[in-house]
Formats: C-alpha cells, sequence, structure tokens
C-alpha cells in the first residue's frame, strides 16, 4: 500500500556514531515507510524524529544530548521526538529523566516498531532489526551489517554489555540483503559488525567469513566491484581469510585492524591480543604478497597503566608500521567495563601530549602515503559531487567512505555511480586529486 503523499505522516532520521549505526538508520527508515510514513525534506517538517543515539564515549554521548535537543527545538508543533541507538539502550530510563523533551527512548528491540509512537497501532510483521529489509540506497555503496555483539571483552569497551553476546546473520540472509543492495545500484558493500573476522562462531561455524566473501564475490556479474570489511581483530588477521581476501576479484585489499596499542603489556592489561612484533609482521607478509594493500588502525592512549615507555612502543610502532590511516582516542572510564575502576590513571593532561605525539608521527606518514600516489592511476567509485567546484568525488580502494579521505576528479563529468580510472595529480592533506583518464559504468 503506498502511503498518499499529501496527508502521510512525515519522519526524519538523525544518525550519530558509526557505521553499524547507520546501517540500524537505515533499518529504521524502511520500518517507518513500511509503516506508512513518507521521509520528511528535513527535521522540521516532519512529524516524528528519530534520533539514533551513540554512546560510545562521553563526547559521543554529550553530541547525541545536543543534537536531540536542537532537533527537539526545531519541530513543529506537536512532533513527537524519538530517541533510540545505543544510549536508549544503555541508559534507557535515565536518558528519559534527563530528557523530557523526548516522547520515548526506544531500545533495539523496539527499533523496528517506532512508528507506533505516532501512529498509535501495533506495527506487523517481522521487526528484528538485523533482519529487517531496507530502503532503496541513495549512495552507490552501502554498509551491510553481518553480525551484531561481540564475544570479547575487552577491558575499555561497554558494547559486550548493551549490544550483547554476537548474533551472526545466516549467510542467505546477508546475501540476499547484499543482492538487494546491488541490484538497486549500490557496488560497493562494506561489510562490518563488532568483531568481524569471528563471523560465525556464535553459530558453531567459526572461519565462516572467508565462505561468505566467496559467496558475495558471485554477485560481481550482477554490478557488484567491491567488498570492504571494517573491524578486524587482528588475532584473525591469518590465512585462509587473508588469502581470500587477496583472491577474490572483489574484495579489496583494505585492513582495518583493530589494534589499540602497541605494548604487549597494556594490551593484556586491556584483555586484548597480540604485539606490536605481531602486528608487524602481519602487516609486512600482507604488503609483501600485495604491495597495493592499504591499513587503518585506532589506538587507545592513556589507557591507565600506560608507562611512558609503552607510549614510546606506540610511536616506534607507528613510525614502523607506516599505516596509511590511524585514529588516535583518550581513554574514557565508561560504565560496567573492568577499566572503569583500574588505578594508576594517565593525568589529562598527559593522555593529550601523548594524543599529540601520535599525531606528529603518524600525520607526515599519512601524507607520505598519499604523495606517493601522485602520478598513479587509480580506479574510483564516484560517490557525489563537490558543492564547490561541481567536481565528481570519490574513492579508491584505499579509502573507506565517510571514514578516510577522498578523491576528487578536477574538471571531470560523473555521476554518482560511475566508475572512473584517473591519474592522481596531487594530495591535499588526506584527499587526492585526479583526472580521469577513463570511464565506465552509470556516468
Ligand atoms: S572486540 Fe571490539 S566490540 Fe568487542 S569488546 Fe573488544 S573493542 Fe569492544
Amino acid at each position: 500500500m503506498s502511503p498518499d503523499a499529501e496527508t502521510a505522516l512525515r519522519f526524519h532520521v538523525e544518525t550519530l556514531g558509526c557505521p553499524k549505526n547507520a546501517v540500524d538508520s537505515d533499518k529504521v527508515v524502511a520500518s517507518l515507510l513500511a509503516d506508512g510514513m513518507l521521509a520528511a525534506d528535513d527535521a522540521s517538517s516532519a512529524d516524528l524524529v528519530v534520533v539514533n543515539t551513540c554512546a560510545f564515549i562521553e563526547t559521543a554521548r554529550q553530541e547525541s544530548i545536543d543534537v536531540s535537543l536542537a532537533l527537539s527545538d526545531r519541530r513543529k508543533p506537536g512532533a513527537k521526538l524519538v530517541l533510540t541507538g545505543c544510549m536508549a539502550e544503555r541508559y534507557g530510563s535515565e536518558l528519559a529523566d534527563a530528557l523530557p523533551e523526548a516522547d520515548a527512548v526506544v531500545g533495539f528491540a523496539g527499533e523496528g516498531s517506532i512508528a507506533e509512537v505516532v501512529l498509535k497501532r501495533k506495527p506487523t510483521g517481522v521487526r528484528d532489526l538485523l533482519e529487517l529489509p531496507r530502503a532503496k540506497p541513495d549512495a552507490p555503496w552501502a554498509y551491510l551489517k553481518v553480525a551484531e555483539g561481540c564475544d570479547r571483552a575487552c577491558a575499555f569497551c561497554a558494547i559486550p554489555t548493551f549490544r550483547g553476546a554476537q548474533r551472526s546473520r545466516t549467510p542467505e540472509s546477508i546475501e540476499a540483503e547484499a543482492r538487494q543492495l546491488v541490484e538497486a545500484g549500490v557496488s560497493e558493500l562494506v561489510l562490518v559488525a563488532q568483531d568481524i573476522a569471528w563471523y560465525g562462531r556464535d553459530t558453531g561455524q567459526p572461519g565462516s567469513l572467508a565462505p561468505l566473501l566467496h559467496r558475495l564475490d558471485a554477485l560481481a556479474p550482477h554490478g557488484l566491484r567491491r567488498i570492504r570489511l571494517l573491524y578486524l581483530y587482528p588475532s584473525e588477521v591469518k590465512d585462509p581469510l587473508i588469502s581470500t581476501m587477496l583472491e577474490l576479484p572483489t574484495v579489496v585489499p583494505y585492513f582495518d585492524l583493530s589494534l589499540q596499542h602497541a605494548s604487549a603489556t597494556r594490551l593484556r592489561a586491556m584483555k586484548r591480543w597480540g604485539s606490536g612484533d605481531r602486528f608487524l609482521a602481519a602487516i609486512d607478509s600482507i604488503r609483501a604478497r600485495e604491495p597495493e594493500a592499504a591499513f587503518r588502525s585506532n589506538f587507545i592512549v592513556g589507557f591507565p597503566g600506560e608507562t611512558e615507555s609503552e607510549h614510546d612502543e606506540l610511536l616506534a610502532f607507528l613510525a614502523a608500521a607506516r599505516l596509511d590511516w590511524a585514529g588516535f582516542f583518550a581513554f574514557s572510564p565508561e560504565d560496567g567495563t573492568a577499566a572503569q575502576d583500574l588505578s594508576d590513571p594517565v593525568p589529562a593532561d598527559l593522555t593529550a601530549a601523548r594524543l599529540r605525539e601520535c599525531s606528529e608521527v603518524q600525520d607526515p606518514i599519512t601524507a607520505a602515503s598519499r604523495d606517493a600516489l601522485i602520478g598513479t592511476e587509480v580506479e574510483v567509485l564516484v560517490d557525489g559531487i563537490d558543492d564547490e567546484t561541481g567536481d565528481p568525488v570519490g574513492r579508491t580502494h584505499r579509502e573507506a567512505p565517510e571514514i578516510d579521505g577522498v578523491l576528487r576528479l578536477e574538471g571531470a563529468y560523473a555521476r554518482p555511480g560511475a566508475w572512473v580510472r584517473a591519474t592522481v595529480t596531487a594530495a591535499l592533506g588526506p584527499d587526492l586529486l585526479a583526472s580521469a583518464v577513463a570511464r565506465e559504468g552509470a556516468a
């Protein structure tokens, strides 16, 4: 039943946080559409404003609250405000008390039924968010969530406490969603999960990620050109997964390694696997097999007990690993985590200084890896158009959407979804300029 555009109620969904939240928002949108609502042009014209919150660290929580208050102010009279996502799940009643502006605070179990708040009737059908269909994609790439939750217990991380244990989707259901996305024009799939390499372990089938990649690679004749994986726990960066990633034509050699530190002592305190030497060995061996491989990682700085020499170990690791991209985060003690009450905290000013030192080592490395691409020919998926110049903007296999830099095709004409071969002409910080040499696809 298609809703009457004149009378249908309108919604606006605002998404904060990580790519996994973006997938949930897509599915919330699909459920609202299935309930007969239509997308509003913006928040101020919506009858229902949904904020998909993030609870990752204190600054993310504050941003979620600030955005909710700002959207609440912009609401038209009578419009409802619903808070959902990680903060709603983790701090449900506290959040409801702190933000009386919200008409409802809905945890994960209710995310597929948000329209109920305004429609005041029970929704029908399947409402498991992980399995809900999603709205038609508006970009030539899309996140695809293969599992929810996490079975590990990293000392700093609260995710398992509110996302629960890992729950892998079936390969059939993932393939069906991938096929739907590809048939709707998506040519790059970005596979996400809290701990993607453990996909299938909870269903008694460890090592299922490589077979899943084979299954998705078979969508190439339908238009799938790239598969990208995010969040690889380092102990799982080994064969047969690595061979599969390097051999399958659609899977890009982009390694998003969740390393967090290089000191084995600090990693053990974080209740994590590995050491700088092991990480370097894995990175070197992948580079030897695939010189085009790109690497990203995140690190926590100022974890309790982090000594000066451990911090120096991290700096030396960064210099040796020469990662293309790296993010650094100050440790934040999270409720319900093992690290919450650890003694020996690192003073905030020392953490800030260490963060600066990490950036001082990493920024020139990232810049050099971008400069090294000047003069090379690359394959670009055009994602959009630059507002100021009108030039197409896209990404090669080295840039994950919404996370890394982008590439601008100077003076070219190509629509989103087009694949363009281009020569890199300059590097501007994390971004690249390029000139098109050939175009194919939906230009
Ligand atoms: S693997 Fe990732 S999601 Fe799981 S507990 Fe560790 S940091 Fe959190």
